[in-house]
């Protein structure tokens, strides 16, 4: 089996032990006889499975008991439109941080009033705006942001101020890549495919009073969180398989990583290799304010698109897949979440230095 370095954006690379302890369980998972996948959600078997997912999220996160774990699909966008379908009442407070925040706030716009408390679109986006409690809009409902933009690699260190608001916030690239406190938020979504599992899952963590603010509007069932708090994510068949995985993945996280704290460790180190190389590269630099860098998403360039491509191919050739930056910016990015080993960035940083030395050579 040929071995590749995989730093896509998502799906993004598993944890090796995820993948063997799913093969090991794909022909008879649990005793069971079948494979997850053919286990029927109303079946003992299953209701365990999504217990004990659960259970390892809540204990992982310290998520007290009044937070409710659910599990949705369609993904981080169907969140866009999710919330202000369920939240905004007078309007929404979102702060402008790229991609996945615009959508957002073209979603939000459908439903009622959204003003942009801060926007670092000057930039290109190379920032987080530092806004205060003035920039708010006093009769928003909540204040929305994206705490960690795959795109861009920002990422909030400290999170907005929204005194007499709620806080909603879209984690799909950093959660569980570093400790987190439920207590700051009253919602936060990911969609899995990037720590947590396969694409399929979102995970959606909500504080349960905001929940009696719902608006009476919402048109559907399977549009109003209440349904999935009612049912235990059991509304309609939910993403089984995926919903096995994310509860491997956590197990991973606690058991074989050692909780939130040790896997931030390991980010931390990793995060450091690469962008030390980038500050001391004269062919290689990262855009972004330093302050407000991504641990996980880390986007770069050369300055000439010709270069960008020639590397991009080379990399690929030496086994650094999905090295490629998002089609709107460019460039390259790595994405090192969780599950890429502190190896597979200093071979890619080696392999980066390399390059460097062989054009500064020609
Ligand atoms: N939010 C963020 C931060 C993302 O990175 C993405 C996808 N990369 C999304 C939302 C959208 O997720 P999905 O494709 O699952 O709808």
């Amino acid at each position: 089996m040929s071995k590749v370095y995989n730093f896509s954006a998502g799906p993004a690379c598993m944890p090796e032990w995820v993948l063997k302890t799913a093969a090991d369980e794909m022909l008879d998972a649990r005793g069971s006889g079948m494979s997850v996948m053919e286990m029927s959600h109303r079946s003992k078997a299953f209701e365990s499975i999504l217990q004990e997912t659960k259970d390892t999220i809540r204990r992982l996160a310290n998520i007290p008991e009044d937070y409710e774990i659910l599990f949705l699909q369609g993904g981080g966008n169907l969140q866009f439109s999710m919330v202000p379908m369920n939240f905004t009442k007078n309007g929404a407070d979102i702060i402008n941080t790229g991609q996945w925040t615009k959508k957002a706030v073209a979603e939000a716009k459908k439903l009622g009033r959204v003003h942009i408390a801060g926007d670092s679109s000057d930039k290109t986006f190379t920032y987080i705006p530092k806004i205060t409690q003035e920039d708010l809009d006093p009769d928003t409902d909540y204040v929305y942001i994206c705490e960690n933009n795959t795109i861009y690699g920002t990422k909030y260190k400290e999170l907005p101020p929204h005194e007499g608001k709620r806080l909603i916030a879209d984690l799909s690239s950093c959660i569980f890549t570093e400790p987190l406190d439920v207590t700051q938020y009253d919602m936060i979504f990911a969609g899995a495919q990037k720590n947590l599992g396969p694409a399929g899952v979102t995970l959606v963590i909500i504080k349960k009073d905001l929940l009696d603010e719902r608006r009476d509007d919402i048109p559907s069932a399977m549009l109003d969180y209440k349904t999935y708090v009612d049912s235990d994510s059991m509304y309609n068949t939910p993403p089984t398989y995926g919903i096995y995985m994310v509860g491997l993945v956590c197990k991973w996280l606690e058991e074989q990583i050692g909780g939130l704290e040790a896997m931030e460790k390991i980010n931390k180190e990793k995060a450091a290799i690469l962008y030390d190389y980038l500050d001391s590269s004269k062919l290689f630099s990262n855009p972004v304010a330093v302050e407000d860098r991504s641990l996980v998403n880390v986007p770069f360039v050369t300055g000439n698109p010709d270069l960008d491509k020639e590397f991009i191919a080379k990399a690929k050739d030496a086994g650094f897949e999905n090295i490629k930056g998002h089609r709107t910016v460019g460039g390259m990015r790595a994405s090192i979440y969780n599950a890429m080993p502190v190896e597979g960035v200093q071979k890619l940083v080696d392999f980066m230095r390399a390059f460097e030395e062989e054009h500064a050579a020609a």
